[in-house]
């Protein structure tokens, strides 16, 4: 059995301080902090000990995982696990990536967001740069704000051409045409990312092969469907696995929508779903062209 699963913990603390975003500069109490460490400290524990299931994990935290020591400890510790293909994090990248130099490389991955007016561009180059002599596979990505699209252009042009760079179409942000074609000259799949994806009675291998995991282990089959399914700690998440439809209206997360069916993203994603990075990047993806509207 091949399982993957998103875990969100409890921390929702973050050291930067984004306008757009409802964590930026959101302190923790220690006590939720603790809570945070010994939930993940469980995670491992469970992932470790369930060797019959083939996982892959992608953190997706509230706030920012990688400035907690657990976090970095947890991704060194599930890298090396024989029965992990894939363990990756959602991160600004502000906390320094030599860590990674104790994980399992063929394992680990890190979903990279740059936050312009956060952090110098040249900062966040330095930081993917050593990710590079690393050898650590990562994506690089942007809301797709109007005022980020100089910062993003520049990115773009700074980076390997070997590193994705992924737009996140802005929440309740319309793109006209020309706005939609700027952005996708940056990322040619950022038309998955502008129009929700209507998903109502649609297959979805959420809940299937896919959960999203708590910190208390409620398994649910993704993070915009709050039905519990079950647990990881009882394992009761083992009988729930099976195929559904969708019961939400669209689905407009990539870490959602990525795993609609119909929508094929597994295969363009193939062998970087977590991680969001497209199969045969950049070899296949010369001339730029939109994705399909749903
Ligand atoms: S880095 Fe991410 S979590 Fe932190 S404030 Fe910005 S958008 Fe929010
Ligand atoms: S389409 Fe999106 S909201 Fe619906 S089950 Fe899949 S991941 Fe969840």
């Amino acid at each position: 059995m091949n399982l993957s699963i998103l875990y969100r913990g409890p921390l929702a603390s973050c050291n930067y301080d984004c306008p757009y975003c409802p964590f930026a500069k959101r302190h923790d109490p220690p006590e939720l902090l603790r809570a945070d460490r010994e939930a993940l400290e469980r995670f491992v524990s469970w992932a470790e000990a369930s060797r019959d299931v083939g996982l892959s994990v992608l953190f997706t935290p509230w706030g920012e995982g990688l400035t907690r020591r657990w976090y970095r400890d947890a991704i060194v510790a599930l890298s090396r696990l024989p029965h992990l293909s894939r363990v990756a994090i959602q991160t600004n990248l502000a906390a320094r990536p030599d860590w990674l130099a104790e994980a399992d490389r063929d394992a680990v991955a890190l979903w990279a967001t740059y936050h312009p007016g956060q952090v110098t561009q040249d900062r966040f180059l330095a930081r993917c740069r050593r990710l590079d002599e690393l050898g650590v596979r990562f994506s690089v990505g942007v809301v797709g704000l109007p005022e980020h699209l100089a910062p993003a252009r520049a990115l773009r042009a700074a980076l390997p051409p070997e590193t994705y760079l992924w737009v996140n179409a802005a929440e309740g942000h319309r793109y006209p045409p020309e706005q939609e074609a700027d952005w996708t000259a940056l990322d040619p799949l950022f038309g998955y990312s502008v129009r929700p994806h209507l998903s109502l009675d649609r297959p979805c291998h959420a809940g299937e092969t896919v959960v999203s995991v708590l910190g208390d282990g409620t398994v649910r089959r993704c993070h915009f469907i709050p039905t519990p399914i079950g647990n990881l700690y009882d394992g009761s998440w083992r009988s729930a696995l099976a195929p559904r439809g969708c019961t939400n209206a669209v689905c407009d997360c990539h870490i959602g929508y990525v795993h609609l069916k119909p929508l094929g993203l597994r295969e363009v994603f193939a062998g970087g779903v977590l991680e969001r990075i497209p199969a045969g990047w950049p070899d296949e993806y010369q001339t730029t062209t939109a994705a399909p509207a749903s």
